[in-house]
C-alpha cells in the first residue's frame, strides 16, 4: 500500500536542524569538534566530552540519569556524581594494572554500574567492551577471548555463566563482582569487591589524554558466516553521537529522553549514553524488558520527550493496542525515532494515529557507528523511507561491481563515501575482512535499497536475502511489511526458497496476534490479502504458522536462521538468537 507522505513545516520548525538543504552546505565537522574541550593535538576522550567537559558548567548538577530498576527502585544521578564515580572506576582499573587500550568488558543488566564502568573505562584509556547480559557461555566466551579481555565486571548472578567458561580465558586477570544487593557471595582468587575497590579508590582522576584514533569501545556484530566480528571504534566518534543526536534525535537541553536499547548493542551506547550526554541531555535508563503497559508508564512517570526504539517493539506496542495507551497520559511526547530493522509504513502512520506523532525512522549499523540516513524533524516523512543522508553523509546506490551510481528507482548495493568520525576502524583481528568492506572511496554496507527523485532512500533488505524470483528481485521486507497489514498477523519473515523453474520462491513465516489460532481458512485468508496487495511474483508461494519467529536479542527477525531450518542447514553462529 502506498501511504501518503506525513508533511511537516520546512521553514518554521524550530527544530536543532531547521533546515536539511541548508544543513547539507554549511555542517562542518570542523564546527562539531569547535564545540568540544580536546585536550589540544589532536587528543580528545569520550568520557571527557560526555560527562566531564559539563561539570565545568551550569550542567554540573543537572540530572543526567534517571535510573528506574526493573523491581521500581529509583536512583538519579547528576553529570557530577557520575563524574566522581568514573573517575573512582578508573582509578580501580589503574590500580588493577590497566594500561591504554587493553580490553574491559561489562556484562551486566542495564544497572548504573553499568554505565559508571563503561565511562569508567574510557577515562582509563582501555578499550570498552559491552555484552548484553542475556548472553550464554559460548557467546561471552566468543568475545571475550576474541580480544583478550583482561578485565571483566559482572554480577553475582551472571557470574554462572562466566564459571563455565573462565578456563578458556587465560587473559582474564581480573573480575569485579558488583553485589548492589549486598548479596551472600564468596569472592574467587580472581574476583574482587566492586563496592570495596570504589570504596577504596579516589574520585579525583587525570583523563588518560587518548588520541582521536585511539581505540575506544568493541561491539561484536553477526555476519551471515562465521563467529561474531568485533567492530571497533575510537575516540573521534564522539563527534558522530553528539552531532546526529543533536540534528537526528533533535535534542534540546530541556528534554527528557529515553532509548530503549541496551548498551550490549551499538545503539545503546552512541544513543543510550555518549550522543545523549555529550549534549547535556538528562536521560532515563529503564533496568526492566519489554511490556506496553510497563513503557507507557515510564514515560509518563518521568514525562520522557523523545523516545528512540525499535521496530519489533513499536510492532508489539501495536499488537497490545490502543487500551494501554489511553491508561497514561503520555502528552510530553514530542518526538519519536526507530531503528535498526524495516520500520513498517504501518507503524509510522499507528504513531501519528495514537500518540499525534510519526515515528522517525533513521538507518545506520555498527560498523558505521552513528545515524547515516535519516528522517528529520523538518523532513516529508515517506512512510516506508529511512529518510536522506545526515548533512555530512554521502550516500549512494552502486551497481553490482561497486563501481557505477545507479539511477533513481534502481535496486542496488547501499554504500557511503569513507571518512565520518564515527566510522569503524577494524573488526578486530581481521583486518583482511574490513579491507574488504571498501571499494576505492565507498564503504559498502551490505544492504541493497533504491534511492527515490527527492534523494529518499528505501531499504530492500539485506545483500544475501533478496530473493530472486523468475529473475525479478523481490525485498522480503516488502512482502513481510504487506503481511503484517493483515489484521491476524504480528510478525513475518519471507525468506527464498530454490526452485528448479524460478530459481527461488517466496516463503512465508507467520506469527500470529493474540486471539487468533491457526487454520487453513486464516492460512487461505492471508495468503488472498497478500495477494491483493502484492505483484504476482512476490506473492509467498507457501505460508506456514509459527508460535514465534527467531529473531536476535536486538529484535531482528533472522532469516538466515528460517532459511537454515527450512532447508535443514546448519544453523551457524546462533549466540545472538533471542531466547
Ligand atoms: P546492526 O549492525 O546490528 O545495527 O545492523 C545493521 C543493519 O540493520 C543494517 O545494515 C540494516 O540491514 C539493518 N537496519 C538498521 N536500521 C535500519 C532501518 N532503519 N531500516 C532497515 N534496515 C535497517
Amino acid at each position: 500500500m502506498q501511504y501518503e507522505p506525513i508533511l511537516k513545516n520546512a521553514t518554521t520548525g524550530e527544530a536543532n536542524l531547521a533546515d536539511y538543504d541548508k544543513g547539507r552546505q554549511e555542517f562542518t565537522w570542523k564546527d562539531i569538534y569547535n564545540g568540544f574541550d580536546t585536550f589540544g593535538d589532536g587528543k580528545l576522550n569520550i568520557a571527557h566530552e560526555v560527562i566531564d567537559r559539563h561539570i565545568q558548567t551550569s550542567l554540573k548538577d543537572k540530572i543526567a540519569l534517571y535510573w528506574e530498576g526493573g523491581n521500581g527502585d529509583t536512583e538519579t544521578y547528576s553529570f557530577n556524581d557520575l563524574s566522581k564515580l568514573t573517575n573512582r572506576f578508573a582509578n580501580v582499573l589503574k590500580d588493577s594494572g590497566i594500561q591504554k587500550g587493553d580490553r574491559v568488558f561489562t556484562f551486566m543488566d542495564r544497572i548504573p554500574e553499568n554505565y559508571i564502568a563503561l565511562l569508567g573505562t574510557l577515562k582509563a584509556g582501555g578499550v570498552i567492551g559491552p555484552l548484553f547480559s542475556a548472553f550464554g557461555p559460548e557467546a561471552v566466551k566468543d568475545r571475550l577471548a576474541d580480544c583478550d579481555a583482561k578485565v571483566l565486571v559482572t554480577t553475582p548472578k551472571l557470574i554462572k555463566v562466566v564459571d563455565e567458561i573462565i578456563n578458556d580465558l587465560p587473559s582474564l586477570k581480573t573480575i569485579f563482582i558488583v553485589n548492589r544487593k549486598s548479596e551472600a557471595y564468596e569472592l574467587k582468587e580472581n574476583e574482587k569487591s566492586y563496592e570495596n575497590a570504589m570504596n577504596n579508590a579516589s574520585d579525583e582522576f587525570d583523563v588518560v589524554q587518548t588520541s582521536k584514533d585511539d581505540y575506544a569501545i568493541i561491539h561484536y556484530t553477526s555476519g551471515t558466516t562465521g563467529k561474531p566480528k568485533g567492530v571497533v571504534h575510537a575516540h573521534q566518534a564522539i563527534a558522530g553521537h553528539y552531532a546526529t543526536a543533536k540534528y537526528v534525535l533533535d535534542l534540546s537541553p530541556d528534554d527528557i529522553y529515553w532509548c530503549t536499547a541496551d548498551p550490549g548493542w551499538v545503539t545503546g551506547t552512541s544513543y543510550g549514553i555518549f550522543g545523549p550526554w555529550a549534549n547535556g541531555i538528562s536521560q532515563v535508563i529503564y533496568e526492566g524488558g519489554f511490556g506496553a503497559g510497563k513503557w507507557y508508564k515510564v514515560i509518563e512517570k518521568y514525562k520522557v520527550t523523545v523516545w528512540y526504539t525499535a521496530p519489533t517493539a513499536i510492532r508489539m506496542l501495536m499488537k497490545a493496542g490502543e487500551k494501554p495507551i489511553k491508561k497514561h497520559d503520555l502528552s510530553s511526547l514530542r518526538y519519536m525515532c526507530s531503528v535498526g530493522e524495516p520500520l513498517n509504513p504501518e507503524a509510522v502512520v499507528w504513531g501519528q494515529q495514537v500518540f499525534g506523532l510519526p515515528f522517525h525512522d533513521n538507518w545506520w549499523q555498527t560498523e558505521t557507528g552513528c545515524i547515516q540516513i535519516a528522517n528529520y524533524p523538518v523532513q516529508d516523512i515517506k512512510p516506508g523511507s529511512m529518510g536522506r543522508p545526515f548533512p555530512s553523509v554521502s550516500a549512494a546506490i552502486l551497481d553490482d561491481d561497486f563501481t557505477n551510481e545507479l539511477p533513481p528507482g534502481q535496486e542496488g548495493h547501499l554504500a557511503l563515501k569513507s571518512g565520518w568520525p564515527s566510522m569503524f576502524r577494524t573488526y578486530w583481528n581481521k583486518e583482511d575482512l574490513y579491507q574488504s568492506r571498501f571499494k576505492d572511496d565507498w564503504y559498502i554496507t551490505g544492504d541493497k535499497a533504491t534511492k527515490d527523485e527527492d534523494g529518499y532512500f528505501w531499504f530492500v533488505g539485506r545483500a544475501d536475502d533478496v530473493i530472486n524470483t523468475g529473475g525479478h528481485l523481490v525485498g522480503p521486507f516488502e512482502v513481510e511489511s504487506v503481511l503484517i497489514e493483515h489484521p491476524a498477523v504480528a510478525e513475518a519473515g519471507v525468506i527464498g526458497i530454490p526452485d528448479p523453474l524460478v530459481m527461488e520462491v517466496i516463503k512465508a513465516f507467520v506469527s500470529l496476534k493474540d486471539g487468533y489460532e491457526p487454520s487453513d481458512e486464516l492460512l487461505k485468508d492471508i495468503k488472498k490479502f497478500a495477494k491483493k496487495k502484492l505483484h504476482a511474483l512476490a506473492c509467498p508461494r507457501q505460508l506456514q504458522f509459527l508460535d514465534g519467529l527467531p529473531k536476535t536479542k536486538s529484535g531482528k527477525i533472522m532469516r538466515r536462521l528460517l532459511k537454515a531450518r527450512e532447508l535443514g542447514l546448519p544453523e551457524g553462529d546462533t549466540s545472538t538468537l533471542e531466547e
